[in-house]
Formats: C-alpha cells, sequence, structure tokens
C-alpha cells in the first residue's frame, strides 16, 4: 500500500513556481499585479490566451495585449525539453479501449492519457452514456484494453446513475460492485464548487490509483454562471485555469481525461452543420481530441472525429443499447 498522500504533500511538489511577469515586453509592476488578480500568474496561462480575452481582463488595448502574449510565447521556449526526454514521456501513454472496436479504431486504439478529449453534441446524443462505458472499460484488464485503474466522475448536470455502470459493467465482464467502488463521484453545483474538487481531487489520484478523469460536462456551470458579453472575458480566463488543472492532472498522473460539452447554434454557418462546440477557443486549444456525437437515422449515433494531432477525420455508427455503446 502507497502511504496515504495529504493535500498539502500534493501542493508542496506540485504548485506551480512563482515567475516574475514583469520579464515579459510591456509588463511593467502594475500590469503584472492585475494580471496575477486576474489568475494570469505562469507564462504558460498568459501564452495560451487571445489577445482579446488577455485585453478585457487586464484593461489594455489588444495591441499591447498581443505584445505580452508573444513575449510570454517566447519566454516559454526556455522550459524545452529533448525530443528524447518528450518521447520517453509519451511512451508511457496508454490508450484505453471505448469498448466499441471501430470507435477504438478511428480514435487511433483508444482515449489516451496525458491528454484531454473532447466529445460534444446536443442533449440526448450519447455523451453521458459514452462517459458511463468508459468508467466501465478503464477497469478492464490491460489485455482487452483497460488500464486497470479507478475513475474519478466529476457530475455537473446529475447525470450520473449507478445502476447503468452496474448494467454495463456486467456486459464487460466485470463485477458490478467492485466496479462501483473504483469510481469516485462528485456531483458540482457551481463552476467554484468544479474548480474545487478538481483541484482536490489531484490527492486522489495517486492513492486511488485513478487512470481517467470524467467531467460531465465542462462548462454547464460556466455557461450558466457568466451570461452576456461583459463577463465573456472572466469566463473564458477561468475555463483557461480549470484546462490547466486538468492537464496537469492527465500529465502528473498519467490519466485520461474525458470532457463532455455542448454544442451551440452558429448562425454564420451556409453549409454543413449549423453547430459548434460550447467553449470557444480556450476550450479549442486545450482539448487534444475532439469528436462529435449526434444521431443519425433509426437510432444510430454517429462519432465523428474532428481533431487530432495525428489521425485523420471521420466518423462510425454505433448503438446505445441496454449492454452499452456497441458498433452499429
Ligand atoms: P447526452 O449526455 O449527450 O445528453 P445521454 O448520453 O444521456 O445524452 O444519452 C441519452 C440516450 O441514451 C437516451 O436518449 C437513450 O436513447 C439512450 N440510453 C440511455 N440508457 C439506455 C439504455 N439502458 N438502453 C438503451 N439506450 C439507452
Ligand atoms: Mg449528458
Amino acid at each position: 500500500m502507497p502511504r496515504k498522500k495529504s493535500v498539502e504533500d500534493f501542493e508542496s511538489d506540485s504548485e506551480p513556481t512563482t515567475v516574475d511577469l514583469t520579464e515579459l515586453e510591456g509588463v511593467g509592476p502594475q500590469t503584472a499585479g492585475k494580471l496575477a488578480s486576474m489568475g494570469y500568474t505562469t507564462f504558460e496561462s498568459i501564452a495560451v490566451a487571445s489577445p482579446a480575452e488577455l485585453a478585457a481582463s487586464i484593461g489594455v488595448s489588444e495591441t499591447t495585449a498581443s505584445k505580452i502574449i508573444a513575449s510570454a510565447r517566447k519566454r516559454l521556449k526556455i522550459g524545452v525539453e529533448t525530443a528524447y526526454d518528450y518521447y520517453l514521456k509519451r511512451k508511457n501513454i496508454v490508450k484505453i479501449t471505448t469498448g466499441v472496436r471501430s470507435l477504438d479504431t478511428l480514435i487511433g486504439g483508444g482515449i489516451e492519457t496525458q491528454t484531454i478529449t473532447e466529445i460534444y453534441g446536443p442533449y440526448g446524443s450519447g455523451k453521458t452514456q459514452l462517459a458511463h462505458q468508459l468508467a466501465v472499460t478503464t477497469q478492464l484488464p490491460i489485455d482487452k484494453g483497460g488500464y486497470e485503474k479507478g475513475v474519478l466522475y466529476i457530475d455537473t448536470e446529475h447525470t450520473f446513475r449507478p445502476e447503468r455502470i452496474a448494467q454495463i459493467a456486467e456486459a464487460f465482464g466485470l463485477d458490478p460492485v467492485e466496479t462501483l467502488k473504483n469510481i469516485w463521484y462528485a456531483r458540482v453545483f457551481t463552476s467554484d464548487h468544479q474548480m474545487l474538487i478538481t483541484e482536490k481531487a489531484e490527492a486522489l489520484m495517486r492513492p486511488k490509483n485513478i487512470g481517467l478523469v470524467i467531467i460531465d460536462s465542462l462548462i454547464s456551470h460556466f455557461r450558466g454562471e457568466y451570461v452576456g458579453r461583459e463577463t465573456l472575458a472572466v469566463r473564458q480566463q477561468k475555463l483557461n485555469l480549470y484546462m490547466h488543472k486538468l492537464l496537469k492532472l492527465a500529465t502528473v498522473y498519467n490519466a485520461a481525461v474525458l470532457v463532455t460539452n455542448q454544442v451551440l447554434a452558429d448562425p454564420s454557418t451556409f453549409y454543413g452543420d449549423p453547430t459548434r462546440p460550447a467553449g470557444g477557443h480556450i476550450l479549442g486549444h486545450g482539448v487534444t481530441m475532439r469528436l462529435y456525437i449526434r444521431k443519425g437515422k433509426k437510432g444510430v449515433r454517429v462519432v465523428r472525429l474532428m481533431k487530432s494531432p495525428y489521425l485523420p477525420e471521420g466518423e462510425v455508427e454505433v448503438l446505445i443499447t441496454e449492454k452499452g455503446i456497441i458498433e452499429a
């Protein structure tokens, strides 16, 4: 048994070191203070911000914001690692089966650890079902495509159903009770609560041997709380921080992160599907693999790979059944 780690242990070995933001071009002590107070405490958080967002957050022009961002990006190069180090780290990546062969093939073998995978789609399309299925398949033996690890399930819409987990577990030949005992479940009520729970959850990662973190859904609270243009920058900044927390869980603990997301109607689209995922660029940049699920003909669900660093776009059809999601 590993020694029980307390939250403090994790804080001491994982807190980002404080950086001197005035090292950035165009940042004096006053701007540095504003940046910090808005949560931009690392070069990374600034480097991934958009000029409009940063400008609105700290009250500078977009030109100035662009300069600060460019400077932060330049600064980050100091932190490069050799390709060999990166190769070694990536060698530890595990691909967790979805339990659906064609879907696994589409996404290159399964959902990857050290990565944030997003599934977005309209209400009722099957995002929560896929989340339930992965909460089970992560626990499968490694030779069956699983990871033999536990799951952290953060539920913002109160749609987690243990009965459904039990049903899917049985279909995969797992003991339903054991399967449920390996899922740590948290219901969250506000975006602040969600941030806090995710932060606290870090202390569970090693002791509970968590291999998959699910956030279902990622931004429903953010969207509900920050309405109107004037709050958009603050919301995006918070979301940015949140994505960083998730990526840290994924990389430090070699865990997969699955987030679900809603769709927005995009009135500017004239061709094709007039929907796009919510969350804007911050979310788009933060996720490595992006899947889109929608209802097709005769009850099938169409899962489309929208974004991957190394796989072609494509789609597969699946069915949602009593036994979970299966090939159509
Ligand atoms: P989303 O999270 O995208 O809003 P869900 O993942 O909750 O959607 O999917 C809901 C759909 O899943 C339902 O419309 C239903 O068709 C299907 N579903 C849920 N449970 C079962 C089951 N036990 N057997 C068959 N289909 C199911
Ligand atoms: Mg859902």
